[in-house]
């Protein structure tokens, strides 16, 4: 495990690990909540956030629907990466959930970005993580949005209660896409919404991932053949920061960083598994 160090958040010396998750994931289109507090002099005070309509009208809209980043977008994105020096770790969701259920893989949905993202592999600008097959729940269509409620909690795909062969079957799928689109080996897995039991972790060496990235990451305890990577050492984001903000933000958030290193999330996991004194390897295929 690598631990936290309390107050710095996400950095640790001079090295950064930047993480956008969220890519490819239809919880941004169906993942819509609404604010159910509001500060009125002072006061929190209870609000309907969640009735009909109101969810989706920002302020008080609290996910989604928002955009999927276009393939233009993330031109600029490994532009900005090059410039920098920087490296990102892109976790992916390989399948696009539709309205009706199916399910949609990654380089299906979206070509013009899955081109892109494989130059950004090959110029070691990105590494590809896997972010689970759907980022839902599908059972029931209990992701859709509802009248008078919100949904977040069904956008989590390894949730505790769901049979071991539910989060098996859904990492093998995510894998399979991943590494077909990709053609290289996906080492690395960041849950969904920071959601996983035993049987994920379980599930997820016996496909070959090595390394796990999520808030309280521990919580299950050591697995042989997996690193856990907290969240607390990680500077993690999501696609909506990008979306909302324009690449212009990404691009201010790297020039914050300038003057460190950045390593991926498999050379952080690298390092930390190594005996100490163990100088930190290069990434080489860039995943
Ligand atoms: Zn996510």
């Amino acid at each position: 495990v690598i631990e936290a160090r309390p107050g710095i958040r996400g950095l640790d010396g001079e090295d950064v690990v930047l993480r956008m998750d969220d890519v490819g994931a239809a919880s941004k289109r169906w993942e819509v909540h609404g604010r159910t507090r509001v500060s009125v002099a002072g006061r929190r005070l209870p609000f309907p956030g969640n009735l009909l309509f109101l969810k989706y009208l920002p302020p008080i809209k609290q996910w989604g629907p928002y955009r999927e980043l276009d393939a233009a977008q993330w031109e600029r994105i490994l532009d900005a990466l090059a410039r920098a020096g920087a490296r990102l770790s892109v976790p992916v969701t390989a399948g696009w959930v539709e309205r009706d259920g199916r399910v949609t893989p990654f380089p299906a949905r979206f070509p013009a970005q899955a081109r892109v993202l494989r130059r950004g592999l090959e110029a070691r600008l990105v590494e590809i993580l896997n972010h689970g097959w759907t980022h839902c729940v599908l059972e029931g269509g209990r992701f859709r949005p509802r009248l008078f409620h919100g949904n977040r909690e069904f956008h989590r795909e390894f949730v505790d209660g769901l049979p071991p062969e539910v989060h098996r079957d859904h990492l093998r799928r995510a894998q399979e896409i991943l590494q077909d689109c990709f053609g290289v080996a996906i080492a690395g897995l960041v849950p969904p919404g920071n959601a996983f039991t035993r049987d994920t972790l379980a599930a997820a060496v016996a496909l070959g991932i090595r390394y796990v990235s999520a808030k309280r990451v521990a919580r299950w305890g050591e697995v042989p053949g997996l690193v856990l990577v907290d969240n607390a050492r990680v500077w993690h984001f999501h696609d909506r920061d990008v979306v909302r903000g324009g690449v212009g933000w990404l691009a201010r958030m790297l020039e914050g960083f300038r003057g460190r290193r950045f390593l991926t999330l498999r050379e952080a996991a690298a390092r930390s598994a190594a005996p100490a004194g163990t100088p930190p390897t290069r990434d080489r295929a860039g995943s």
